[in-house]
């Protein structure tokens, strides 16, 4: 998985065209499915779709998104309504802000808000972002090591993937599991 959210830099005309053979919109409603290289999950299982450019794999539905909407941002994640990884329809994908994700929320009963980690220098609960609380963060980490999927927790946490993933990197938790010696 890219280990951070990037600008995505400008695409010329054939790189667009490049993208979208890479991808099956026979039904715009439905999911369009990444056909190209995916990002596979720890338990092997593909997830979202990668798309090279300038040199490195950029996640397949942030260019989707972008190219439909000019939206480009290195601080928000994009996230699917339809909780399909490889799918790259825009219609399916919207930015994780706390306005969008309140919809969300309301709209599958979810509970709680992601974690947007903008502020580095503050961390884990510190952060006024946050929304998870330590012991929620240990529970989440303990189901994701009886495997629990990222998609599965996002339902039971009500974190969107990509933030429950961003939990498992560690980013923004990194003092629960390596505690300074006092
Ligand atoms: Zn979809």
């Amino acid at each position: 998985m890219p280990n951070r959210q990037s600008i995505i830099p400008t695409l010329s005309n054939k790189d667009i065209l490049r993208f979208w053979t890479k991808v099956d919109r026979s039904d715009p409603k439905k999911c369009w499915v990444w056909k190209d290289w995916k990002w596979k999950n720890r338990k092997g299982e593909e997830t979202y779709g990668g798309f090279w450019l300038r040199g490195k794999d950029w996640p397949a539905h942030r260019i989707a998104y972008f190219l439909a909407t000019g939206f480009n941002s290195d601080s928000l994640f994009i996230c699917h309504r339809c909780d399909n990884p490889p799918c790259v329809n825009p219609n399916h994908l919207f930015p994780d802000t706390p306005k969008g994700n309140m919809e969300d929320m309301i709209r599958k009963g979810r509970a709680i808000i992601p974690v947007i980690p903008i502020e580095k220098r503050q961390r884990g609960e510190a952060n006024n972002k946050a929304k998870l609380t330590a012991p929620q963060v240990m529970e989440l980490l303990q189901d994701r090591d009886n495997g629990m999927s990222s998609v599965e927790a996002s339902r039971k946490y009500g974190l969107c993937p990509s933030g429950i993933r961003y939990i498992y990197r560690g980013k923004n938790w990194k003092h629960l599991f390596y505690p300074k010696p006092s």
